[in-house]
């Protein structure tokens, strides 16, 4: 089987496909690379507006990392292109599998905060063979999700404390749901 069909299987992106796999090794490690390229006659999404536009040029090619395989760690490679757009002028496209200047792609980002939840920062970045950096930035992603997507309608409680942050006169102001871990205890009884 061809790590291509893996990939059509785990994670489609339209309007690409993907291309010829190969090994390389990269700082140290060898490594998998999946070469993306655009549909043919596909034009690019402008990252200002979201509109499709006509394509202006192609810039030098990214590597955008994504969630290992069988614990060798996988890059995408893609050369951005950029559209001539009516509304925004000259503007880098959007790619449906990573945000901005990102180079983790937002599946990778997914992944490794879940882990966060589970393991210490500095455990995720050892057993994932990434940075400290990478799986901060993963769940920096995750907390501007949360943050943009929270819906406070539900929460009919809250409780605040001040608690001693360390030795001295440091607090933090903790405040929490009561409502959900209520609703939570019942539903475990
Ligand atoms: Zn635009």
């Amino acid at each position: 089987m061809l790590i291509k069909s893996i990939l059509n299987r785990v994670q489609t992106h339209s309007g690409f496909v993907y291309g010829a796999a190969h090994w390389r090794h990269f700082r140290g490690r060898t490594v998998l690379e999946i070469q993306i390229r655009p549909r043919r006659a596909s034009r690019p999404i402008c990252s200002g507006c979201g509109q499709r536009g006509p394509g202006y040029d192609v810039l030098a090619q990214r590597r955008f990392e994504f969630v290992p395989l069988w614990g060798i760690a996988v890059f995408f490679l893609y050369a951005m292109r950029r559209v001539d757009c009516q509304r925004c002028g000259v503007k880098v496209e959007r790619v449906p599998w990573a945000e901005g200047k990102n180079h983790l792609t937002t599946t990778y980002g997914w992944f490794l905060s879940q882990w966060a939840r589970r393991l210490s920062w500095k455990q995720v970045a050892e057993v994932f063979n990434t940075s400290w950096d990478n799986v901060f930035r993963s769940v920096k992603m995750a907390v501007a999700w949360g943050l943009t997507h929270r819906d406070l309608s539900t929460v009919t409680a809250i409780g605040i404390d001040e608690i001693a942050r360390r030795k001295g006169h440091k607090y933090v102001t903790l405040v929490y749901q009561i409502c959900w871990d209520f609703f939570r205890l019942n539903r475990s009884n």
